[in-house]
């Protein structure tokens, strides 16, 4: 129950009107939303945190070991145990056996990774990607045109002429499309969509794997870079938007395929 709701609408709600009457007036310098209680590891979870935020433990670098960092924050070695378990799960530690515990990359691919398994348990989610897709990639696409450089033009080239090569290879041409992708991006030169696009990129790995499979995908895939790319090339803002939408509107549809095909096949469905 929200509390303060009930309290700023005094009067009116059948549940507080007589008892919360006097409190009413303190209720808006008040929080009456229940103390948590903190444990040891997750603070000591929240402190290393922290010092990877602010910078002071860096990407890579060592941590002490558990037993001085332990006796560091005053606290017992289980709870650091925990917490360093904890922020591992995450991808902000990394545990190597045998050599101690370090800072992750904290690279935006890695750190998005746990989030792979909600894709693999949400089909909706994966269609809301495809969404965000249409709303991001459409504008990227025609910013890179303005912005691209040759270099970029050359690795486009390089990345097509793999998925030429890969086509009977649907894992590895996977990898050669989100570098296409990527490549696209980086050709903006904007942090901001960059780190956007990353999480995209990351989630979209799932959607890749089984859009992948599908027959005649990948080909239809490459022809539909090569149009993204022709457009780059030329710097046309507008074409390339409209090829790169053209683009991912065919992978939903072979994504949308795929699921109904899969599920006629478990007998669930009729197609
Ligand atoms: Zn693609």
């Amino acid at each position: 129950m929200d509390v303060r709701r009930n309290v700023s609408f005094i009067g009116l709600t059948t549940e507080w009107h007589c008892l919360v009457l006097p409190f009413a007036f303190i209720a808006d310098a008040m929080s009456f939303d229940p103390i948590v209680q903190v444990s040891v590891s997750e603070q000591v979870a929240q402190r290393l945190l922290t010092m990877i935020r602010s910078g002071l433990l860096k990407p890579g670098q060592q941590l002490p070991p558990e037993r001085d960092l332990a006796s560091m924050l005053g606290v017992g070695r289980p709870a650091v145990r925990e917490a360093i378990r904890g922020l591992a799960l995450l991808g902000l530690l990394r545990i190597r056996q045998g050599e101690g515990t370090f800072v992750g990359s904290l690279e935006m691919r890695e750190l998005l990774e746990p989030l792979e398994m909600v894709i693999e348990l949400n089909a909706g989610t994966l269609e809301a990607l495809f969404d965000a897709r249409l709303v991001i990639e459409p504008g990227v696409a025609a910013l890179a045109a303005m912005h691209i450089g040759d270099t970029e033009i050359a690795r486009l080239h390089a990345l097509v002429d793999d998925e030429q090569a890969l086509l009977g290879n649907p894992e590895t041409f996977s990898a050669a499309d989100m570098a296409f992708h990527e490549t696209i991006v980086d050709a903006c030169e904007n942090p901001f969509l960059q780190s956007i696009s990353n999480s995209l990129y990351v989630l979209g790995k799932k959607s890749r794997r089984v859009t992948s499979q599908v027959e005649g995908v990948l080909a239809r895939s490459l022809q539909d870079h090569r149009h993204i790319l022709d457009a780059l090339e030329a710097r046309d803002p507008e074409q390339a938007s409209q090829a790169m939408r053209r683009h991912l509107c065919r992978v939903r549809d072979a994504y949308a395929a795929s699921g109904s095909l899969a599920k006629a096949a478990e007998g669930t469905v009729d197609v």
